[in-house]
Order: C-alpha cells, then sequence, then structure tokens
C-alpha cells in the first residue's frame, strides 16, 4: 500500500516508522533483522531503506603504488526491501538516487520494484561522492531530485525513456522526496530551498520526509512555509536520538543541522556514552510527544541500524 494511503486509512493518529541503512557487503543480514525485531511490535507500516552511491577504494598493491576502484559498500536496498516485505508483511520504500545512477539503470530499478509489489519510492539527489566537494551529476543521470520525480512520475503514467514502448500498463508508484526545516546545506536560503521542494511537490512528488532536527520550533515554522508556499502533501518528520557524545560534532558537520543549546549541555554533562544515549532518548520522547499532539501523520526515525535506544522511545511514544 501506497504511504499516502496510510497515512488517510490511520485517521489522524500518527504512525511510526523507521529508516535503516543496509549493512555492508560481506556482513549478514540476520544483523539488520535482529534490529528490525524488536520494533515490529509497534507495527510500523513502513520502512525506509536507504541507497549509497559508490565510492572509490584503495588497494594496495605492494609495490608503493594504490590501486583506485570504484565500488558500492553497501549495496542491496531493493533486495533487502524484498526479504523485508516478506519476512514481515510490511511496505518497503527504497530510496533512489540520482547520483550514481544513469536514467535507464534507474528505470531498470524502478520496473524490478514494480515487479516486486512496491509501490513507495523516496526520490533523492543525493550527496556528493565522499571524495568529492560538490555533487556532480553522473553521466547520463539526472542532475536534481526534481527530474527524477519526473522520470518515475512519466512511468507512472507508462511512458518509458526513449519512448521505446507505449502501454496501458502503468506503474503507480507513490512518491516520496526530501526537506530540510533548517534548509538544505547548499541552499542560498530557507525560502529559495522550500521553492526547490515545491517544485517536487509540482512535479509530483506525493509525500515529503524531513532531515533530522532537535529543535521541534524548527519543524512547524518550516510546515508553515511550506503550507504558505501552497505544499498540500503530507510531511512527515524525522527525527533520531543523540547516542554518542562525537554527535556533537558529527551531525552538524555531516547534516548542517543545529543541536539546541540544551540539548548540548545535557550531552556535555554525561560522562560516558551510556549517559548519552539516555540523554538522547529522554529528548527524543519529548520532542516525539509534542510532535505527536501536532497530529504529524507520521513519527520517522532514523534508526543508523540500531534499534535498542528507537524501542525505548516507541515505548513511551506509542
Ligand atoms: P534536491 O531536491 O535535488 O536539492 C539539492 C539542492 O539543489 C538543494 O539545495 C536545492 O535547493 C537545490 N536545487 C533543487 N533544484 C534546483 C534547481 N533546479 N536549480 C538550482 N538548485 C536546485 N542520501 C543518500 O545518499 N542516500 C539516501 O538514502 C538518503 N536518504 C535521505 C532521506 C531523507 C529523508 C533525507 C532528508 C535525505 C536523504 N539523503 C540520502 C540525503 C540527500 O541525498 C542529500 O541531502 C542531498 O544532498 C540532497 O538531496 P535532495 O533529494 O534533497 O536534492
Amino acid at each position: 500500500m501506497k504511504v499516502t494511503e496510510h497515512v488517510k486509512r490511520a485517521k489522524g493518529n500518527t504512525l511510526f516508522s523507521f529508516e535503516i541503512i543496509p549493512p555492508q557487503k560481506g556482513r549478514s543480514i540476520q544483523e539488520l533483522y535482529d534490529n528490525i525485531d524488536p520494533l515490529m511490535e509497534f507495527k510500523p507500516p513502513f520502512i525506509d531503506v536507504t541507497t549509497s552511491r559508490e565510492e572509490y577504494v584503495y588497494i594496495d598493491k605492494g609495490d608503493g603504488l594504490l590501486d583506485r576502484k570504484l565500488t558500492r559498500m553497501r549495496p542491496g536496498t531493493l533486495g533487502i526491501c524484498a526479504a523485508l516485505k516478506h519476512k514481515y508483511e510490511v511496505d518497503t520504500v527504497p530510496h533512489v538516487l540520482c547520483g550514481g545512477f544513469t536514467k535507464e539503470e534507474t528505470e531498470y530499478l524502478l520496473v524490478d520494484c514494480h515487479y516486486l509489489g512496491i509501490h513507495n519510492v523516496m526520490a533523492l539527489r543525493g550527496d556528493a561522492m565522499k571524495q568529492q566537494q560538490y555533487f556532480e551529476p553522473t553521466k547520463g543521470g539526472h542532475t536534481y531530485a526534481t527530474e527524477l520525480v519526473q522520470q518515475i512520475k512519466d512511468l507512472n503514467k507508462g511512458k518509458y525513456l526513449h519512448d521505446v514502448i507505449e502501454t496501458d500498463y502503468k506503474a503507480d508508484f507513490c512518491i516520496g522526496v526530501a526537506g530540510y526545516p533548517e534548509k538544505h546545506m547548499e541552499a542560498p536560503s530557507l525560502q529559495s530551498d522550500l521553492k526547490r521542494l515545491k517544485e517536487k511537490v509540482d512535479a509530483g512528488a506525493d509525500y515529503v520526509v524531513t532531515q533530522m532536527f532537535f529543535d521541534n520550533k524548527k519543524f512547524f515554522d518550516f510546515v508553515e512555509k511550506a503550507r504558505d508556499m501552497g505544499i498540500t502533501v503530507p510531511i512527515i518528520p524525522g527525527i533520531k536520538p543523540v547516542a554518542v557524545k562525537r554527535h556533537l560534532q558529527i551531525l552538524p558537520q555531516v547534516f548542517k543541522i543545529d543541536l539546541p543549546e540544551e540539548l548540548i549541555h545535557e550531552v556535555e554533562k554525561c560522562k560516558n556514552n551510556n549517559e548519552v544515549r539516555q540523554v538522547g532518548i529522554d529528548w527524543c520522547i519529548e520532542q516525539s510527544k509534542e510532535l505527536l499532539r501536532a497530529e504529524v501523520p507520521v513519527l520517522h526515525y532514523y534508526s543508523m541500524g540500531k534499534s535498542d535506544n528507537i524501542k525505548d522511545i516507541a515505548k513511551a511514544v506509542f
């Protein structure tokens, strides 16, 4: 079922969902199951599975030289989506990226999704490769998520690339896109980023999931501005508990977000990461309860592959 249908059927009750990251290649899918199992009692109607783009690895040739190879360290998004759908009878949402994929590869991926009965996709541009400072479009790929949304929308009309076939048999994907309460790092302003978000919605996006934030006011302001701009689709808050002291540096660095002074203060007071984990859980519970009172459609948690703290939060909230 589509994410938007789940939201509609919930009739104003906030749903629980979460995002997982595929394991590094060479690791067992059982590790993933072990982290998902404890969360299934909260009945997530859908689970998101991220996609990682290719990266360079350097192989020591033994003669003082390094061989540079291109590889994906966390492949398997679609396989995991199919496996979870089968094992837990839950809808899964693969993340589809512009970066690292040609339009043709994207089409094949979408065809596979369609065959597997996967009705939702999250359409994202993706970040720059690790070794690059700025995002560079892949040759033959899309530059912005809006173009990817358009390609998916075309498939929903039975329109394939290069018009090689004509068919009345259409895909029917529900399309999610990313939104940034604290603006995307490359956007010159929040307002201009919101205009870009409106373009994605106008191109056919059915719902928005936000980047993580730790201050609900930023989310509420963002939703208000989005509504003022005419964005009417569901906006789902994505949140994450702080879990280790290093998150005070890593989260702002990677996601270009601010942490509230009070949270920073509480984390800095902690003597070890067990204490930080508890501070993160308590903060996230308070955040979740306030978002719940605001009747958000879904509370979507970034699990980052660990479920113990998400379980504690879900137990207190749902
Ligand atoms: P876009 O919507 O294309 O926007 C990118 C930037 O370009 C923005 O600054 C926007 O304002 C600007 N822009 C858009 N259109 C135009 C235009 N026409 N002209 C000029 N500027 C324009 N990354 C992954 O690699 N894998 C994942 O699985 C993944 N999942 C995510 C899930 C969520 C919920 C979120 C919020 C992010 C996720 N990301 C993921 C990160 C995401 O790929 C990055 O934030 C990326 O830098 C931007 O992607 P986007 O889809 O928002 O890009």
